[in-house]
């Protein structure tokens, strides 16, 4: 039997409740989940490197945004119109690149991820990796990997993808550093 144990990942971002005399009546952190439209696919890959639940599908039936909005997502649009009908729950994405448009977000809804949280979910399904231990999957991974990694490789429960830290990984820590990511615990 394998050990697999989930991540746990609290992820969550500061937030004042004003009211209309501009006084702070509630303050806190909360969990935020997002929905991405289709306009902004790479920001939701980016997000989810992150360790956020971010919800992205190329193609949307009518309504069904709207259903996730409702599930208790913030929608991510470069939609004027669309961002405007939702507009308590809806973020406007102004930049073209992704980095202006994830540099945007961090300062619009101040993201503080811990370190932690980062590359603990599949940046296809958006599910939560569990660590894979010894011995799991062997076939799938090259054995130089399981040689190097034998205690930091994940898996995705859905699709099945493992992953474990490399260049790939180290590259995208180094452009998140870039964009203002800290390495914070
Ligand atoms: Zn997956």
């Amino acid at each position: 039997m394998h050990n697999i144990q989930a991540f746990h990942v609290p992820l969550l971002t500061s937030y004042e409740a004003i009211n209309s005399s501009g006084h702070v009546m509630e303050k806190g952190k909360k969990e935020v989940r997002f929905v991405a439209d289709v306009m902004v696919g790479k920001l939701a890959k980016w997000l989810k490197v992150l360790g956020y639940d971010t919800h992205y599908q190329p193609r949307y039936h009518p309504g069904e945004i709207d259903m996730f909005v409702r599930d208790g997502r913030i929608l991510l649009t470069r939609h004027k119109r669309r961002a405007e009908r939702l507009s308590s729950v809806a973020v406007l994405i102004r930049g073209n690149q992704v980095s202006e448009q994830l540099i945007e977000l961090k300062r619009e809804l101040h993201l503080e991820p811990a370190r932690s949280t980062w590359f603990s979910r599949c940046l296809i399904c958006n599910a939560i990796l569990r660590h894979a231990c010894e011995g799991v999957a062997g076939e799938k991974i090259p054995e130089y990997v399981l040689y190097q990694n034998r205690t930091n490789i994940s898996f995705c429960p859905l699709c099945g993808r493992h992953f474990w830290p490399g260049s790939h990984r180290e590259r995208m820590e180094a452009q998140l550093k870039e964009w203002g990511f800290p390495f914070k615990h």
